[in-house]
């Protein structure tokens, strides 16, 4: 991991986007904005899932006055989403949202900008600049041969010298394209060309798993070379995903605290003494109702689990129709194969009220001798042969020799 890009620092409500503020997730509405409580309840399972801010459409008179209702019962800072008409930036702001984005794309007039601008600039509210590869300037595309990355880092300097024009600088900015490579180009070049926060994403990425994946690649390589002060997954799905795919990218890059539940589990081979898919599900969904900030780790064999997944607060490995429970890599109690879900369930409510020390001092006097006994059975039993090859083989001459 690259050390984080210095920025300047930008206030959206009570968030704080750039300099040392840790980097926030956004997700956007899918509601119309007019209809008032539709809108604010999936504002509120956003938050739930770990969104700091909200953007919601403004696209109509209707919608800004929904956000007159809206923004003082959201429980985070609410964007307004403006294209084309710049009245409705100045009718949101009005509304009393925490932040504009406007799509330079779109609203092409300098004085309609302008306008925007010194008016965001009377209120103290920032403004991202929201370039996008679908909606570029004509004349800027035509210039470099398309939305390429240079196109799209100069239509956000062409944005932000209006708005110097008006001595506005309370600014983020985003250069979001579908096209992976471009999009990391065109931030990586604009982090080398101003200093305001970056607002990262990849447009239109689709749905899951496609369209994590294309997201995780973009502001995932992004991350790791330090650019990038606020995220958001753009998806065809429920917005609540988009926040649990920021929420859930961010803690795997150790850049935000863990909030709830981090389920590892091996992939599973021959070795394995449990349906892993299946008990992991279980144990995901019972774990997650309960929303315990650990990391838990389930493993199909207790020859190689324990081992492997050490780091993890909790885990649990199979072998000899038994659980092993392990904390940090040691198995502080077995129990039978049947309970191990409940027993990993039970055991997560205790280290979260007791600690993980408290835990391992009260560990089980036998659980780590069953657990060597078992492993070293199954060592013994199975082997290098995991698979029963040879067993298989032996059956197989038995039928052909018949
Ligand atoms: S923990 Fe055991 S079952 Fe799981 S992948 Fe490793 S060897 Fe296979």
């Amino acid at each position: 991991m690259q050390p984080r890009r210095v920025t300047r620092q930008v206030y959206v409500g009570s968030v704080a986007v750039g300099g040392d503020a840790p980097i926030s997730i956004q997700s956007m509405t899918t509601t119309k904005t007019a209809d008032v409580d539709g809108t604010l309840a999936q504002i509120y399972s956003l938050a739930g899932a770990g969104c700091d801010i909200v953007r919601c459409t403004c696209n109509e008179e209707e919608a800004a006055e929904g956000l007159a209702q809206i923004v003082p019962r959201s429980p985070v800072p609410i964007i307004a989403d403006i294209h084309f008409q710049y009245r409705l930036a100045l009718a949101a702001m009005e509304a009393g949202v925490q932040a504009l984005r406007l799509n330079p794309g779109n609203i092409r007039k300098p004085e309609h900008i302008k306008a925007v601008a010194r008016e965001a600039k009377d209120r103290g509210l920032p403004i991202r600049i929201g370039v996008n590869a679908g909606s570029l300037d004509p004349d800027i595309a035509a210039r470099h041969g398309g939305a390429t990355p240079e196109a799209l880092v100069a239509s956000a300097v062409r944005e932000l010298d209006y708005f110097r024009d008006v001595d506005f600088d309370d600014v983020k900015i985003s250069v979001k394209a579908s096209n992976v490579p471009v999009m990391i180009d065109a931030y990586r070049l604009l982090s080398e060309t101003v200093d305001y926060p970056l607002h990262l994403g990849v447009t239109e990425a689709g749905p899951p798993p496609a369209g994590v994946v294309k997201s995780t690649a973009g502001l995932g390589t992004l991350l790791a070379e330090g650019i990038g002060d606020t995220i958001r997954y753009s998806l065809t799905a429920d917005p609540v995903e988009e926040a649990q795919a920021g929420r859930t990218l961010l803690e795997a890059l150790g850049l935000r605290e863990r909030q709830g539940l981090d389920l590892i589990a091996c992939p599973s081979c021959g070795r394995a003494e449990i349906d892993v898919i299946g008990v992991a599900k279980a144990a995901q969904h019972a774990l997650e109702e309960r929303n315990l900030p650990l990391q838990v780790a389930v493993m199909g064999c207790v020859v190689n689990g324990p081992g492997e997944a050490r780091g993890a607060d909790l885990g649990i490995a199979a072998g000899r129709g038994k659980g092993h429970l392990f904390v940090r890599g040691t198995v502080v109690r077995v129990v039978p194969e049947a309970e191990m879900v409940d027993a990993l369930v039970e055991e997560a409510e205790r280290i979260v009220e007791e600690g993980i020390e408290a835990r391992l001092a009260a560990a089980d006097a036998n659980a780590e001798a069953i657990a060597a006994a078992d492993r070293e059975q199954l060592v013994e039993l199975r082997g290098t042969d995991a698979n029963h090859a040879a067993e298989r083989i032996e059956k197989i001459r038995e039928i052909t020799e018949r």
